[in-house]
């Protein structure tokens, strides 16, 4: 192959338009393929790590990013009576050269599908196209396509390279592990929801985890134009153990379902702060989307001749630590880079590089997300201090929080010093 590879992206979702972006960038054109009829500023609030930052920086996108979510300065962690365990800095307050951008999902991706359709084009994003499966040889591939909703065939697209970024329900990863079966179950349900605030909680650049493994509350303010009319566009999270561990979860895996908050409410009725009132909160939140906490093993191979797999598709973790946008997003760099950096256009070379990076670094964090590395601070002091405390101190030293918390950045490679 003596030409830039054509290459398909399958899944127009966070990773499809990054690495879509990431290509041009190189010089290297590419076209999405995305399974929905329209683009819609679907779910609720996201996170991007320095290092993810770093590479938004890089494709020109950050500024916009931060022009509308919120720079993130402190990460809190409480118990489930409220009580402060630890409090750092975090993004630019940190040290970092790169923030911490607390976004809502939709918006992040509305920027990024812009940029691609700035960039190269508005038929570069191509709709109604749901990968169905594909056919290849050692020249080319072939992806075949339906229309979802009437299950039509698309005509099919040849391509020298075929990136599934298709999501936690990946056909591609389907095809290549027919016998895997449903995402792997926590046992814990999650609800997701936003809520218009007065005034913003904890300051207004804090993200927070209170509670412990089995049920806990995380939040952040997701907008830039709510912070600066003084206001919240608050993004929170209740979560709930409902389940054992690695049984069927009550139902699929499906970011848009709606759910009332009287299915987690019950759970929180007593759990009202100096510094906030849940039970207020979600009333004041009247709806969420309900999602249970999934993953997927890591996998022994993400290539397979032309095609390979990158974002959820290849990895889908649990959202403890912030981490699935960010590992995404450093998945896409890795792939350019290899590619760019095999000037010979060996593609099956460029492709074992990608892996060779990303497939043991992602596994590492699917990993370290299922022993709650993030958050394990919360049950360390929920065993130590079940009923409360009167100072932190007694019952765990900050030196052993921050190693807690250093731990969870080295393995996901956010460390100030790995940037
Ligand atoms: C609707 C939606 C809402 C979400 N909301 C949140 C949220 O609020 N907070 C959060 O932290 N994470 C959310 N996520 C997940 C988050 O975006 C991902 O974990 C992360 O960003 C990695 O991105 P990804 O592109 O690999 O996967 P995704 O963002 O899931 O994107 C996958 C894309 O592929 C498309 N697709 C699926 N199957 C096919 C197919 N066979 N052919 C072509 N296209 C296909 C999907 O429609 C989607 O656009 C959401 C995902 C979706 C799809």
């Amino acid at each position: 192959m003596n030409h830039p590879p054509e290459i398909v992206i399958a899944g127009g979702g966070i990773a499809g338009l990054t690495l879509a972006l990431a290509l041009h960038d190189a010089g290297i054109t590419a076209r999405v393929y995305e399974s929905t009829t329209t683009l819609g500023e679907l779910g609720v609030g996201i996170n991007v790590l320095p290092h993810a930052a770093r590479e938004f920086a890089r494709l020109g996108v950050l500024d916009r990013l931060v022009a509308s979510g919120v720079e993130l300065e402190r990460y809190m962690w409480f118990n489930r009576f409220g009580q402060e365990i630890l409090a750092e800095p975090r993004g630019r307050r940190a040290g970092y050269a790169w923030p911490q951008v607390s976004i809502h999902r939709g918006a992040l991706h509305r920027i990024l599908a812009e940029a691609v359709r700035e960039r190269l084009g508005h038929g570069a994003i191509v709709l109604g196209h749901h990968l169905q499966d594909f056919a290849q040889d050692d020249a080319r591939v072939q992806a075949r396509f339906v229309d979802k909703a009437s299950g039509a065939r698309r005509a099919a697209v040849e391509c020298d390279l075929l990136v599934a970024a298709d999501g936690i329900h990946s056909a591609a990863r389907r095809t290549f592990y027919p016998d895997e079966g449903p995402p792997r179950w926590a046992g814990n349900m999650m609800w997701r929801m936003t809520v218009e605030l007065a005034r913003p909680v904890l300051g207004g650049a804090t993200m927070f985890s209170a509670g412990t493994g089995d049920i806990k509350v995380v939040g952040y303010e997701i907008s830039a134009a709510h912070k600066a009319a003084g206001g919240s566009l608050f993004n929170w999270i209740a979560e709930v153990k409902v389940g054992e561990p690695e049984t069927t979860p009550p139902e699929r895996e499906d970011w848009n379902r709606v759910a009332t908050v009287d299915e987690f409410l019950p759970h929180f009725a007593d759990w009202t702060f100096d510094w906030l009132d849940v039970p207020a909160l979600a009333r004041a939140s009247r709806q969420a989307f309900a999602f249970p906490m999934v993953d997927r093993d890591p996998l022994p191979r993400w290539t397979h001749g032309r095609v390979t797999l990158l974002g959820d598709a290849a990895h889908p973790m649990w959202p403890i630590g912030s981490n699935g946008a960010s590992q995404a997003v450093l998945d896409c760099r890795a792939l350019v880079d290899a590619l760019v950096a095999d000037a010979a256009g060996d593609l099956e070379a460029a492709l074992a590089a990608y892996e060779g990076e990303r497939r043991p670094a992602t596994a590492a964090v699917v990993e370290a997300n299922r022993s709650r590395a993030h958050d394990s601070m919360l049950d360390l002091v929920a065993a130590r201090a079940p009923a409360g405390f009167e100072r932190i101190e007694d019952v765990v030293s900050r030196a052993e929080l921050e190693a807690l918390s250093a731990s969870y950045k080295q393995t996901a490679r956010f460390a100030r010093e790995q940037l």
